[in-house]
């Protein structure tokens, strides 16, 4: 049994699984989890560990198989991504190899030997080919110390991905008396997790959650109105980066990538209705970096591991909320932000009514709840994440995550529309509520078009008498409330009737409020430009590094970021490192990766800053980096908020006035200070509540880490202080200085 904290002893060498983290992979920090995980492993303890897509997972097992004497067995139904994941290992300078039958003999043959020489470090297996007696009687003589069940959620019937060999496998890791068993999942129910412990026999197993926040994800739900050109919008703002567009029916999908196409945008199909090759090429191409987009149905996912998908985009809305998040999930494995936008339209929850009106029983009840959950989580004006989170059963403590819509304040502002309402409602009244919302409208709008001539409803009161209101504005009123339940709809005649509610609004006993006037696709995902984009990095020297890399991955046969990801690159164009030792200092670059890429990339940066007049960035002199600013249009809300609060209204006020949260009015404060505009630091703290032992505890983590981002900050002060008191302080220290820090680990600091 090996014991020791971080340590294990192995043939009297100290192996720590912390520098393993820092030479082979060159991570300096473990992500959540981690660390206990292995430390687990590593004392042969079986475990079962529950993280989020992009948690970190491999590495949980990639570290012990480094450590260990004997062989490393993963198992995993993934067939299409072992070659990824081996070529990932071997750029680390790890021996690794795979088994599947989607390899050709000779190398079959070559893997197997490899075993009996007890040459590798790693082996990937699929399930049934470790069922299979040639392959099980050479492992049995091996000497296996660890077997890794990935994707471990297959075991359940009740997981999405139900696989039947994997019930076999408890039968089978059994007979490896010498090895621990690792099961590994992003599934979260609980369900779920008993099935996993259960059919593995892992009655003392641990079990390890990680939570599922994914906070390098900015979650944006608009309203949908006008699809396509709401997309294009949005994907003009990420020009050059991966993204995901998810439709409902492959029809959508060909209309879609066409029209993108179109429009001078790369991107390609994927659906279940192309062919196989087809389908794989698209894929390739995707992984490849030789097309930005996908556009494509749920079919799309499951085997792509690509880690630098910048966003995601729900063109159609999708069936639940465990789809929602398994999607964007696909988004930001890098750690680095990405950006999901989901357009919200009740017409698609209609078009998914529809299917789920074809199936019966239970099953139709639970498939018409998991939609009712997913469009009051959409409509919602909480923090995205709150009811996300509750979802999976996760309490999510911080108000304000600065990483939505609702947290960043670019959720539309609402506005008291009772009068409006009682306008809509008495013509509903007056028409003895036999009609659809067009002709309420028209009647409103004082329209002369037949129908309402005909029906002599020009003679009504409330004829005319919206003129003033957009006919546009007066179906968002519409929605509203339909939404709120003010009304509902009558699906056969379309016909709108009053519930108990709208009596309350009629009489005046009941205010209503809601959004009138929505902010474009376009203004909102300027409000919440990505992190990538605010950091201050030479793009030229980044686009040279980039073309470096997709050369030396078409010369290797592999995808790019199997040589480095964006992250790393990114640093690069930001330190300008100018030696091998600089190199290795650059996150994500292990002593293997820096002998075999580190001097075709140090070429291009020596040659780049020669050129330029550049020279290396240190690190604590890149810590005083001035941000880029961005300029504020005079009608934004950061720039009204922060206009107010330079004319003395209180953050208290500001936030009743909005009808937001105060966490809210300090964000757009931050936004106001950032894009170069100055707020008066001296009343700030009078909103703090923490004692001034605290905040000079937290100037100080503050001054450590930088006062870009919150999450290392958070961090050092054990998670005590709430983010909405740690904003309150950056904005104060922001406002005193007015000068902006570049904090080389807020990348890391995101990830976590
Ligand atoms: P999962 O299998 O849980 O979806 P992965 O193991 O594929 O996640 O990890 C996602 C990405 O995060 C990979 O690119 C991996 O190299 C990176 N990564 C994992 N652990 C760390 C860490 N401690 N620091 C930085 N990056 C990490
Ligand atoms: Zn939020």
């Amino acid at each position: 049994m090996h014991q020791l904290n971080d340590t294990i002893q192995i043939n009297a060498t100290k192996i720590q699984p912390k520098k393993i983290l820092k030479e082979v992979f060159g991570y300096s920090e473990f992500r959540s989890l981690q660390k206990e995980i292995i430390h687990q492993v590593l004392q042969k303890r079986d475990t079962l560990a529950i993280m989020p897509t992009g948690g970190g997972k491999s590495l949980c097992y990639q570290i012990p198989a480094l450590i260990f004497d004997g062989l490393t067995v993963v198992i995993s139904p993934l067939i299409s991504l072992m070659k990824d994941q081996v070529d990932q290992l071997k750029a680390y300078g790890v021996s690794a190899a795979y088994l599947n039958s989607s390899l050709p003999p000779k190398d079959y043959e070559t893997a197997l030997d490899q075993i009996r020489l007890n040459n590798l470090d790693l082996l990937y297996l699929a399930p049934e080919t470790l069922l299979k007696d040639r392959v099980l009687k050479i492992l049995l003589h091996s000497d296996v110390d660890c077997i890794a069940i990935d994707e471990a959620h297959c075991i359940s019937e009740w997981g999405h991905d139900f696989r039947p060999e994997y019930r076999q496998l408890s039968a089978v890791t059994k007979r490896f008396e010498n090895a621990v068993t690792l099961a590994l999942t992003a599934t979260a129910t609980p369900r779920v997790q008993k099935d996993i412990a259960q059919s593995l026999e892992l009655s003392d197993a641990q079990t390890f959650v990680a939570s599922f926040n994914r906070k390098n994800l900015y979650l944006d739900i608009v309203s949908k109105s006008n699809p396509l050109q709401q997309t294009i919008d949005f994907i003009n703002l990420h020009k050059n980066e991966s993204g995901v567009i998810y439709c409902f029916s492959r029809k959508q999908v060909d209309e879609l990538y066409q029209d993108l196409n179109a429009n001078g945008f790369n991107a390609l199909p994927y659906h279940a209705g192309l062919s196989e090759t087809e389908r794989t090429k698209n894929q390739e191409a995707f992984i490849k970096d030789e097309v930005d987009i996908i556009v494509a149905t749920i079919a799309f996912g499951m085997g792509i591991d690509k880690p630098d998908v910048r966003f995601v985009v729900h063109y159609d809305m999708p069936k639940n909320i465990e789809s929602y998040y398994q999607q964007i999930g696909r988004a930001g494995r890098d750690g680095l932000q990405a950006h999901c936008l989901f357009l919200f339209g009740y017409g698609d929850a209609n078009k998914i009514r529809y299917f789920i009106g074809q199936k019966e029983g239970k099953e139709r009840q639970i498939a018409e709840d998991h939609l009712q959950q997913l469009i009051a989580f959409a409509e919602s004006y909480q923090c995205r994440r709150i009811k996300l989170l509750e979802y999976f059963g996760e309490q999510h403590r911080d108000q304000n995550c600065g990483m939505c819509d609702v947290c960043t304040g670019d959720i539309p502002q609402k506005s008291d529309i009772t009068i409006s309402a009682q306008k809509f409602l008495s013509t509903i009244v007056r028409t003895d509520q036999r009609f659809g919302y067009h002709h309420i409208i028209h009647i409103l709008r004082g329209s002369r078009r037949k129908q309402v001539l005909a029906l002599n409803h020009n003679k009504l009161s409330t004829f005319g008498i919206g003129k003033a209101v957009s006919t546009q504005e007066w179906k968002q009123i519409y929605r509203e409330l339909l939404k709120r339940q003010v009304i509902v709809r009558d699906t056969e005649f379309k016909s709108l009737k009053l519930t108990p509610k709208a009596k309350e609004i009629l009489v005046g006993d009941q205010k209503i409020y809601g959004i009138i006037d929505e902010p474009t696709v376009n203004e909102r995902v300027k409000a919440s430009r990505s992190e990538i984009e605010s950091l201050n990095f030479n793009r030229d020297l980044f686009q040279l590094l980039r073309d470096k890399r997709s050369e030396l991955a078409r010369s290797e046969g592999v995808a790019p970021f199997i040589i480095f990801g964006d992250s790393t690159l990114i640093e690069m164009a930001y330190y300008y490192p100018q030696s091998m030792q600089s190199v290795l200092t650059i996150h994500g670059v292990g002593r293997a990766k820096a002998e075999k890429y580190g001097e075709a990339f140090l070429n291009v940066i020596v040659d780049f800053c020669e050129q330029h007049s550049l020279e290396e960035r240190s690190r604590s002199t890149a810590a005083k980096k001035v941000r880029v600013k961005k300029a504020l249009s005079k009608n934004s809300r950061p720039y009204e908020i922060g206009r107010l609060f330079n004319k003395g209204t209180s953050i208290k006020a500001i936030a009743s006035q909005y009808r937001i949260k105060e966490g809210t009015v300090i964000s757009n404060l931050l936004k106001f200070v950032r894009a170069g505009e100055s707020i008066s630091p001296t009343q700030l703290l009078n909103h703090s509540k923490l004692s001034e032992q605290t905040i000079s505890d937290v100037e100080l983590a503050f001054q450590k880490h930088g006062y870009d981002l919150l999450r290392p900050v958070f961090d050092a002060l054990n998670e005590q202080v709430s983010y909405d008191e740690l904003r309150l302080i950056q904005l104060y220290n922001l406002a005193k200085n007015n000068c902006f820090f570049l904090v080389h680990n807020s990348k890391k600091g995101s990830q976590n």
